[in-house]
Formats: structure tokens, C-alpha cells, sequence
């Protein structure tokens, strides 16, 4: 027997008990007389202690040989201590050793394993085995585990069946590369990794399971911007007869238990907004409404006023900063030089301070008198002591940089409170979306998306108007979810096809399968995907997703513990019937 109790065990009620522990040496401190070891496992740590008065002297002698990380088990008795440690739970008590038993040495890790360490990412993710030994990273995994119970939980509760769909499967276009696998048996050719089950849930529904979800491993190869994984995880559901409310409604409920269960926080009703009004209020089609800082569009006010600026753009908006008339020139440069930075790319910003006295002071004052000025705070909700800061040009772009600066301003002010959660439902997007790089239209959710019934006319006359039945399920600035009601039948996916490009022989070709099983009675159906990872961070109160996976890709894919991607030899080349055309 390894262990009679774990290192997170032990209390004051079990002083004079003969116990068994295993677990890592995670510091010693050797006094020649007395040696004091800190022992480590998953539950927590328990102070041993060697005692030359009343430890046998070769186990003094073998504990003055423990290194950090050595795997030891010690027998001994349960002693109350003299200097007490309130912040640990099992503070109270220490074992006098009787027996140590090395099981494992250990090299010095290549950086302290504790809750605060001295490695940096890099290292830490190449020993991600010895990251993981650390509460921080361990305590998101075991969250992690909790909201995945969780999950399965609540849905089976609501009737839905977990169904594991194939990995090696053929493309299903999700907006990303697809990563492929070359087929040994099949010489030539090639499987892809799903980008998401989209067609086989919707297959399970054809096929009657009515209620599905998985939690699923989705591959997608793209560039990886800031915090996303090329292998990441979604809780993947599908129904059938229902409508878009139905969705709504039961996900909304699905959320709210969830939040509850893992948090404790209640949540009412989830607002909801379409996606045009997402983008007027916020420039943003996942706007985090912790905070205000709406957008006050002030075309009608500030234009054919003189200042020629504004006179040309598209639009121009504003937001107010609560409190910040009191800002010095320097912090508002600051904030200038923020917006024109490259990954920005605005011309500047117009700023406008109401100040406490009711006066309000401005960089275009020349232009603008206090009154037009007054119906610009009016517009962006500015009251006294605020500083309105606009931007102007075309409406797009415009709205996109205000948004980053609007979210930029919400976390320095501190209004991105980790510990308040609030979700909302943006719905009604658009069904198409321009590409300027192949100059046509692609679907903005996937192609099995649903247009509205009333906007169908205007697939041919103004694509980019028609709107889908489509959702996405925000929470706190981030798109955890996001769904569609599906196209049911084969004309409608056929037309479909036909709008993003497809020749009907390349839509029979990549698609057949699901037009033909359009034919056998496909009930109509939706659902939604909810990105795993990123809600498991937010709920742990983070924002970055690689902290919740136990061992993440970093930025340009690697896997730099295993170093992977990889070479494979000449002879995996050659059964594969593949030749490699690299030139390094
Ligand atoms: N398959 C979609 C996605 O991965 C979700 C859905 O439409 O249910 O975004």
C-alpha cells in the first residue's frame, strides 16, 4: 500500500495516528539536527520531519539526500506542531518519520514548482508535466473537469444523447484549412480533420436521435491569432423540431444551470440584441456589456459644421468615458497614439471633456460651440466629469477601432470584473459575408445555415442584406456559442450551394451525402456549439485558454513538449505513396 491517507488529508483530530504518504518533495530545509520536508501530492502538502532525537539515524541520513521532486513514501506518526501554519489546511500536525522510502529520484527541475515560479511560458510549456504539478495549472484542470461533468449532467437531464462522431472524415467548411491526413490504403487520397460535427449532427437528426451533444475535439488550420488552438474542444449539440426560440430558450437554461453549478451565480433573463444593433451600440458582434460605453453616432451633429474632417467620413461616433474628464493631454495623447498604432489604424481621435462645472472643452472648439457640443454628450450618454472621445471615417472600420478602444478603456478603468457574468444572445446575422480576397460571397456561419424565409428574395438582388437564423450566445466580451436552424431540405441546399459559388457537381461531389439524405425525411432541425475552452476560462475568471488545457499548441501550432509537427522518415513517406517537395 502506497498511501494510507493523501497530503491534503491529515488534521489536528489525527494526531497519534501511524500513516503512509506518498507524494513529491517539494523543499527541504536541513538544519543537520532536524530536517523538514514539504511532501506534495494532487490534494495538497503535509509537513514531514526528521528528528535526530527521535529518528533512527540512517533515515537522518537518507533524508539529508532528498532533493526537489524526489517520489518518496514515508511511514510515520501523526504529531501536533509546535509552530502552527494557519494558511494550511493541514498546518496543525507534521509526521515524525520512521521509515522513508525513496521511490524515485529527481534532476532539479528546470524551475520552482510552486504556485508562484521562476519559469517562464516557454519553459514551463516544454515541462508542461512539471507546470502541471502546480496548483494554479492543476486547479484549472480539476475546474475544467468539473464543467465538463457538469455539462454532461445537465444535458443528459434535458434529454440529449451523446453521440462521438468520426475524426477522419471529409471537409466540412467551417471558414478555416483544413488539416488533412493522407489515406495509406486509399493511395491518393486524403481524409480531413472535422472542422466540427456540423454534418453528422445533422445526420443524427435525419437519423431520429432528436437530442444530441457532444464534447467534441474540433481541428481548424488557421493562423493562430491571440488565444486560439488549432485542436480545441466544444460541447457540440443538434435538435430537432424546433425552432430558432427553441434553441434560445433551452441553451439559454442549459447556460444559466451551468454558470450556477459552477459558480454559484444566478443569471435572469439573457438580453438580446440583433446583430445590426450589436454593431451600432458597440462596433462589436460580441459586445461585453458588463459595462456602458455606448456608441452615440453624431453624423446628423457634427458634420456641414465647418470642420472638414468629419464632413467627408462615413460616419462619426462617439463614446463617453465615465470620469475622465479630469484626464491630463498627456493621457489623452496616450490614448491618441494607442488608436493610430498599426493593429489599430485610426487617424486619431476628437475629444471632448464635460467637465464637473457643466463646461465642456474640446479639440475642435473652433469648429463646435458648447451647444452642439452639449447634444454630443447628450447622444453618447456623457454626463459632468466624463470625456467623450470620437472617431470619424468609414462606418465599418470606424466602428471596429472604437470598439478597441472602447474594450481597451474598459479594462484600464477596470470595468472587465472577472467575477461578473453577463451573457447575451446577438441573433439575426447576416447570411453571407463579403471576402475581399476571392471577391465573392462566403456563409458567414457555415452553409447549412437557414436564410429568414421573408429575406430570401434578396439572395439575388442584395446578397449581403439577407439575414440567417443564426445565433451566437456572448458572455463578457467573448462568443462562447454560436448556431444556426438548419436547411432541411435539398432545393434550398442546393440553391445555397449555388450562391456561395459551388458548381452543382462540386456540391454533389463534397455535399451528396447530405443532399441525399435530404431526400429520406429530414425533420427540420438547429443547434448551437459552445467553444469549450474559452467557456471553462471565462468561468475560472481568465481570458486566455491555453491555461485550461493540459497540454497546449503555442502560437505557430507547436507542440514544443513533444515537438511536434515532425518529419516522418522515408519509409512512413513511401507507404503513404507521398513525396516531399521541401526544400530545407
Ligand atoms: N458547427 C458550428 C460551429 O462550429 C456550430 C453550429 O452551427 O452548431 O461553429
Amino acid at each position: 500500500m502506497y498511501r494510507s491517507h493523501t497530503c491534503g488529508e491529515l488534521r489536528i483530530e489525527d494526531q497519534g495516528k501511524q500513516v503512509t504518504l506518498s507524494g513529491w518533495v517539494q523543499k527541504t530545509r536541513d538544519k543537520g539536527f532536524m530536517v523538514w520536508v514539504d511532501l506534495r501530492d494532487r490534494y495538497g502538502l503535509t509537513q514531514l520531519i526528521f528528528d535526530e532525537k527521535r529518528t533512527p539515524k540512517e533515515i537522518m541520513e537518507k533524508a539529508s539526500q532528498l532533493g526537489r521532486e524526489f517520489v518518496i513514501q514515508v511511514k510515520g506518526e501523526v504529531i501536533e506542531r509546535e509552530s502552527k501554519n494557519p494558511n494550511m489546511p493541514t498546518g496543525d500536525v507534521e509526521i515524525l518519520v520512521s521509515e522513508l522510502n525513496i521511490l524515485n529520484s529527481a534532476q532539479l527541475p528546470p524551475f520552482t514548482i510552486e504556485d508562484e515560479t521562476d519559469g517562464g511560458e516557454d519553459l514551463r510549456m516544454k515541462y508542461r508535466y512539471l507546470d502541471i504539478r502546480r496548483n494554479p495549472v492543476k486547479n484549472k484542470l480539476i475546474f475544467r473537469s468539473k464543467v465538463a461533468m457538469e455539462v454532461r449532467k445537465l444535458l443528459s437531464e434535458k434529454g440529449f444523447i451523446e453521440v462521438e462522431t468520426p475524426v477522419l472524415i471529409k471537409s466540412t467548411p467551417e471558414g478555416a484549412r483544413d488539416f488533412v491526413v493522407p489515406s495509406r490504403m486509399n493511395e491518393g487520397q486524403f481524409y480531413a480533420l472535422p472542422q466540427s460535427p456540423q454534418t453528422f449532427k445533422q445526420l443524427l437528426m435525419v437519423g431520429g436521435m432528436d437530442k444530441y451533444f457532444q464534447i467534441v475535439k474540433c481541428f481548424r488550420d488557421e493562423d493562430l491569432r491571440a488565444d486560439r488552438q488549432p485542436e480545441f474542444t466544444q460541447i457540440d449539440c443538434e435538435m430537432a423540431f424546433v425552432e430558432q426560440e427553441d434553441i434560445l430558450n433551452m441553451f439559454e437554461d442549459f447556460t444559466r444551470n451551468l454558470i450556477k453549478a459552477v459558480k454559484g451565480v444566478e443569471i435572469t433573463k439573457f438580453p438580446r440584441m440583433t446583430y445590426e444593433q450589436a454593431m451600432k451600440k458597440y462596433g462589436n458582434d460580441k459586445p461585453d456589456i458588463r459595462f456602458g460605453m455606448e456608441f452615440g453616432e453624431l453624423n446628423d451633429l457634427a458634420k456641414n459644421k465647418g470642420f472638414n474632417v468629419f464632413d467627408q467620413q462615413e460616419l462619426v461616433v462617439g463614446i463617453a468615458v465615465p470620469g475622465a474628464a479630469s484626464y491630463t493631454r498627456k493621457e489623452i495623447d496616450k490614448l491618441i497614439d494607442w488608436v493610430k498604432r498599426p493593429q489599430i489604424g485610426a487617424n486619431g481621435l476628437v475629444w471632448v471633456k464635460y467637465n464637473e462645472d457643466g463646461s465642456l472643452k474640446s479639440s475642435v472648439d473652433k469648429f463646435y460651440s458648447e451647444e452642439d457640443l452639449k447634444a454630443w454628450a447628450e447622444r453618447t450618454g456623457a454626463k459632468a466629469g466624463d470625456l467623450i472621445l470620437v472617431m470619424a471615417g468609414d462606418a465599418d472600420k470606424t466602428r471596429t477601432q472604437l470598439s478597441a478602444l472602447r474594450m481597451h478603456l474598459g479594462n484600464e478603468l477596470g470595468l472587465r470584473k472577472a467575477d461578473e457574468f453577463a451573457p447575451l444572445w446577438v441573433v439575426d446575422f447576416p447570411l453571407l459575408e463579403w471576402d475581399e480576397e476571392t471577391g465573392r460571397y462566403h456563409a458567414m456561419h457555415h452553409p447549412f445555415t437557414s436564410p429568414k424565409p421573408e429575406d430570401i428574395k434578396l439572395l439575388d438582388t442584395e446578397p449581403g442584406k439577407v439575414r440567417a437564423n443564426a445565433y451566437d450566445l456572448v458572455l463578457n466580451g467573448n462568443e462562447i456559442g454560436g448556431g444556426s436552424i438548419r436547411i432541411h431540405d435539398k432545393n434550398t441546399q442546393a440553391m445555397m450551394f449555388n450562391h456561395l459559388g459551388f458548381t452543382p457537381e462540386e456540391a454533389k461531389a463534397q455535399f451528396g451525402f447530405l443532399m441525399d439524405a435530404f431526400q429520406y425525411g429530414a425533420p427540420p432541425h438547429g443547434g448551437i456549439a459552445f467553444g469549450f475552452d474559452r467557456l471553462v476560462a471565462i468561468l475560472g475568471g481568465q481570458e486566455t485558454i491555453r491555461d485550461y488545457i493540459a497540454f497546449p499548441k503555442n502560437n505557430s501550432g507547436r507542440d514544443v513538449m513533444i515537438d511536434a509537427p515532425a518529419r516522418i522518415s522515408e519509409d512512413q513517406l513511401k507507404e503513404l505513396n507521398l513525396k516531399l517537395q521541401v526544400n530545407s
